[in-house]
């Protein structure tokens, strides 16, 4: 039994940012360094479905004894988790379509992650430039949550 939600960014630990340069695209969000979450981002809408990094079944699986602790194996096997992940989610909320390919989390190396999207799709890439980015509070903006229910 899975459930969807809706919860705002401050309470689950959702940062918003507008980066400068880029204002007309929308908000890019983050998963808190201090907080419980993780997200993905759909394909078609660009719409990001967050989770509870502590509670998700795939990311608390207990590490098979044949994946080394670290180096290219470790590596690919962490790969191979988050790809279960993203196929684990239910349908998209907004767009009813299944298909995310972006992985936000804040406990994976950063040359691994793929920035997220903007709101209105752009892709912004990272060219060892840093932009000012400008936090948004999310007091009151709404994201989607999913809780896994263990069975
Ligand atoms: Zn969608």
């Amino acid at each position: 039994m899975n459930k969807l939600m809706q919860v705002y960014g401050s309470e689950a630990g959702i940062l918003a940012y507008r980066i400068e340069g880029h204002e007309e695209h929308g908000l890019v969000f983050f998963a808190d360094r201090d907080g419980d979450a993780c997200g993905a981002q759909c394909t078609n809408c660009n719409n990001i479905l967050w989770t509870s990094v502590r509670s998700n079944s795939i990311l608390n699986e207990k590490k098979p004894d044949n994946i080394p602790d670290y180096g290219p194996g470790y590596r690919d096997y962490a790969f191979s988790k988050i790809e279960r992940l993203l196929d684990s989610l239910p349908e998209c909320p907004v767009c009813q379509i299944k298909h995310y390919d972006v992985f936000i989390t804040n406990f994976i190396y950063p040359r691994d992650m793929l920035y997220p999207r903007f709101e209105d799709g752009y892709s912004y890439h990272t060219d060892n430039s840093y932009p000012k980015s400008i936090p948004v509070d999310t007091n009151d903006i709404l994201v989607w949550w999913y809780i896994e229910r263990l069975d």
